[in-house]
């Protein structure tokens, strides 16, 4: 393995602070790996549900004060109320980040750089990305934070589009465009929220360091994930995390420009398969109800007209969007009779057995389209 000079800045720890024992554990097996420049710990959670772990508090800094005591590490709290900040600033907590959720209420961000800018001026800020799909709340943010003399760091942790194959969805232009906006600020990813699974991190790493959009990494990681009271299915094991940090300082895997298109291109592509299948599944709901209505109405379900109104249509839309019509011809014959045959499915699984046949016959002579 050909590992760079210097190694790539990782932020690591456990999603939350869970007991001084666990801390200063990881902390002694942490402190050497490559590029580990800050240990990060949740002590305050936003949460759902009230019922779920919250984080222990105020209380949970000490043992981080002392981590930075003993083993020279700074330590990294995600701030979510003004009070947070006076308690990382009595505890000489450093380094700051604002998550997901803070960062989808502008007021909330502005009350807490104001605070960071009285208590902590030399901190160290990171904005992440909101988990809203709505890109102007993390520029809002950045902005709000220069306002009061901050030059943050930014975070991109995937966004919560509904579509993605991911816990989030990589939407890697956001990122792209963060960098055009602010080239001044360093961005991280962390793809420990955006992946949401420790193997699909793993998968992921040669793409994501890859698409050369990131000045470091910040990654969940527990002694013993499964027992993690938060965030377990995605939190990597020390070891693990070894194994990820030589495949991000492995610069003999750096690819070319093409390779790195080729993957943010097919991730595009992912992304764009999901919502086809989304839109699929709406579309057959949909086709359920028509089923009922017809029950009711006592009409036929394969309508003849109907399906040729619907090619005839489908046709010249896709010469528009510069589909081919054998394409075009194929797709919607296959979801055509997908919809019909789920609509027979349901009709016949509400019908009382004596009348199944009528219907069966009725199916086998109509849906023969010609
Ligand atoms: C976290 O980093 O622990 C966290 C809660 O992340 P996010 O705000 O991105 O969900
Ligand atoms: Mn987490």
């Amino acid at each position: 393995m050909n590992l760079v000079k210097k190694a790539i800045p990782i932020i690591a720890g456990p999603c939350a602070f869970e007991s001084e024992a666990q801390m200063l554990a990881l902390a002694k097996e942490l402190r050497q790996l490559p590029g580990l420049c800050a240990l990060r710990a949740g002590v305050w959670k936003p949460r759902t549900l009230p019922s779920a772990f919250e984080g222990y508090g105020a209380e949970a800094l000490k043992t981080l004060t002392e981590i930075q005591n003993t083993y020279d590490i700074p330590t990294a709290v995600e701030v979510g109320l003004v009070e947070q900040v006076d308690a990382c600033a009595a505890q000489g907590i450093k380094i700051l980040w604002l998550g997901a959720r803070s960062v989808c209420a502008p007021e909330l961000v502005e009350a807490l750089f104001k605070r960071i800018s009285e208590k902590i001026p030399d901190a160290q800020v990171i904005i992440k990305n909101p988990y809203a799909n709505d890109f102007k709340l993390w520029e809002g943010a950045v902005r709000r934070a220069i306002k009061w003399g901050i030059v943050p760091d930014l975070c991109f942790r995937g966004v919560k589009t509904g579509t993605s194959v991911f816990r989030n969805a990589p939407l890697w232009n956001w990122v792209e465009d963060m960098k055009k906006l602010f080239p001044q600020c360093k961005m991280y990813l962390d793809p420990s929220h955006l992946y949401g699974s420790r193997e699909i991190i793993r998968a992921q790493a040669p793409h994501f360091k890859n698409l050369g959009l990131f000045d470091g990494y910040i990654i969940e990681c527990h002694a013993e994930p499964e027992l993690a009271k938060t965030d377990a299915g995605q939190q990597l094991t020390p070891a693990e995390l070894l194994d990820l940090v030589k495949v991000l300082n492995d610069k003999d895997s750096i690819g070319t420009q093409a390779v790195q298109e080729l993957q943010t291109l097919r991730s595009q592509i992912d992304e764009i398969d999901t919502q086809l299948l989304r839109l699929l599944g709406e579309r057959q709901k949909v086709s359920q109800a028509v089923a009922h209505n017809k029950e009711r109405s006592g009409k036929a379900i394969y309508d003849k007209q109907r399906y040729f109104d619907v090619l005839r249509s489908r046709l010249a839309q896709g010469l528009n969007f510069g589909l081919s019509t054998s394409f075009v011809e194929s797709l919607f014959t296959r979801i055509h009779d997908e919809s019909v045959a789920k609509q027979f499915g349901e009709m016949l699984s509400r019908k009382p057995l004596r009348i199944n046949k009528e219907l069966c016959d009725e199916k086998n002579t109509q849906v023969q389209r010609v």
